[in-house]
């Protein structure tokens, strides 16, 4: 071990800075390390305060943080501090300080650690203040941005309000002119019965031989001019029947009704045309199972499926005209009408729904209709609250379904 006037020596010479303070900040001890690093005599420092030592910065810093912090804990470790040295240069300093005790007075030892590469720290700390400014100028470009985009919603919601406003003015114009083609179209059917009530008329006197005897030839051609005037005749009540529906202008008794009672007075009406093409038909709707619907249009709803299944069904065919109730609607009743015919091609089964719509082929070319009864029938149906809907597969068959509310 060195003697103690060494251990002086040592210090005086030790390759970091050191420096003694008193409570009130006078400086009691300096190393030379410390003075040559500042060049200061050491007269010039002791008994000086040790702020004399300190950049204006860390002036400020050691009375608000690392004096109070040495009272308070003892110590303070790894303190960057900037020194100032005697002709105004500012030297980078890591500082360690322990408080201690001498002759009941505290002082306090600090140890002070040249940092060299000062320069790269400043950088690092200049980077991470750019990156900083960075990020902020970000946030607030971010923040105008937002501003932008609220403007830019604000314009976007008033042009919505302009297109909803054109998208409403056009719909009165489309209601309008429905209304109007509507208008048009009942008074037509009424404008053509007439004469076409005539026709029939005239036919039958010819037929009667009133004004003479016909020849097989004649009385063949009126045949034709007959059927001719009663395809016409349906085709005009199934106009004037659309238009009345399409206007809203038809009344719905809704009352409770029984499908079996409806199926067995409906079933009657189709029996001819099944007799001629010898078709069977099933009914097997359960006699409890009841809708809630007028029951003069469930009536025509139902003739309307079973004479499309009549007419679409090859002979030797079969129809079977079943109810239950709803699997996925638990409030509605379902009364289907299942046919073995010519079936509907996937891309025409919403279609058959719309007005005049007909699958054109070599099959269905024979059968004459007006392409209004699926159109009438939805339209009855939902005005029911209810709906009616089509499955079918080319050459298999059909199955419509009318959807009721169940009573
Ligand atoms: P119409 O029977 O007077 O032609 P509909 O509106 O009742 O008019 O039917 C439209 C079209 O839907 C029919 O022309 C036919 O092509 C098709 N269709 C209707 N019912 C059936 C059915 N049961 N099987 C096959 N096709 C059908």
């Amino acid at each position: 071990m060195a003697p103690l006037h060494q251990l002086d020596e040592l210090l005086d010479r030790a390759p970091c800075g050191f420096l003694t303070f008193r409570d009130d900040g006078t400086v009691a001890v300096v190393n030379r390390t410390l003075l040559d690093m500042l060049g200061y005599q050491r007269e010039e420092l002791v008994g000086r305060h040790v702020e004399t030592v300190f950049s204006v910065g860390t002036r400020i810093f050691y009375q608000t943080h690392l004096f109070p912090l040495a009272r308070l804990h003892g110590h303070a470790e790894e303190i960057f501090l900037l020194l100032r040295t005697k002709s105004g240069e500012e030297v980078g300093v890591f500082a360690n300080v322990r408080r201690r005790d001498e002759d009941g007075h505290a002082v306090y030892d600090m140890a002070l650690m040249q940092v060299r590469e000062r320069q790269k720290y400043e950088e690092e700390l200049l980077r991470a203040r750019r990156t900083a400014e960075e990020a902020q100028r970000q946030l607030q470009d971010q923040a105008a941005e937002l501003e932008a985009t609220s403007d830019e919603l604000l314009a976007a919601n008033e042009e919505l309000l302009a297109r909803t406003e054109e998208a409403q003015r056009l719909q009165e114009v489309a209601e309008a002119a429905s209304r109007a083609k509507t208008d048009f179209l009942a008074v037509m059917s009424h404008e053509l019965r007439t004469p076409l009530n005539a026709i029939s008329g005239y036919v039958q006197i010819l037929e009667m031989g009133i004004q003479g005897p016909l020849t097989e030839a004649q009385r063949e051609t009126l045949g034709r001019i007959d059927r001719a005037q009663h395809h016409l005749l349906r085709l005009i009540n199934d106009l004037l029947n659309l238009s009345k529906l399409e206007a809203g202008g038809v009344d719905y008794r809704i009352e409770d009704v029984s499908l079996g009672e409806l199926v067995n007075s409906v079933a009657p009406m189709v029996e001819p045309q099944l007799a001629e093409k010898q078709l069977k038909l099933s009914l097997e709707v359960p006699a409890d199972l009841r809708a809630r619907g007028d029951r003069d249009k469930l009536e025509q709803v139902l003739l309307n499926l079973l004479s499309n299944a009549v007419k679409f069904t090859p002979a030797g065919g079969s129809i079977v005209v079943g109810g239950a109730r709803s699997h996925d609607r638990p409030d509605f009743v379902a009364l289907s009408v299942t046919d073995t015919g010519i079936g509907i091609p996937p891309d025409k089964q919403d279609a058959v729904f719309e007005p005049f719509v007909q699958v054109d082929s070599a099959k269905t070319r024979g059968a004459q209709g007006t392409g209004l009864g699926l159109a009438i029938s939805r339209d009855l149906a939902r005005g029911m609250g209810g709906d009616l809907t089509v499955s079918s597969q080319l050459d298999v068959g059909s199955t419509f379904t009318v959807l009721l509310p169940a009573a």
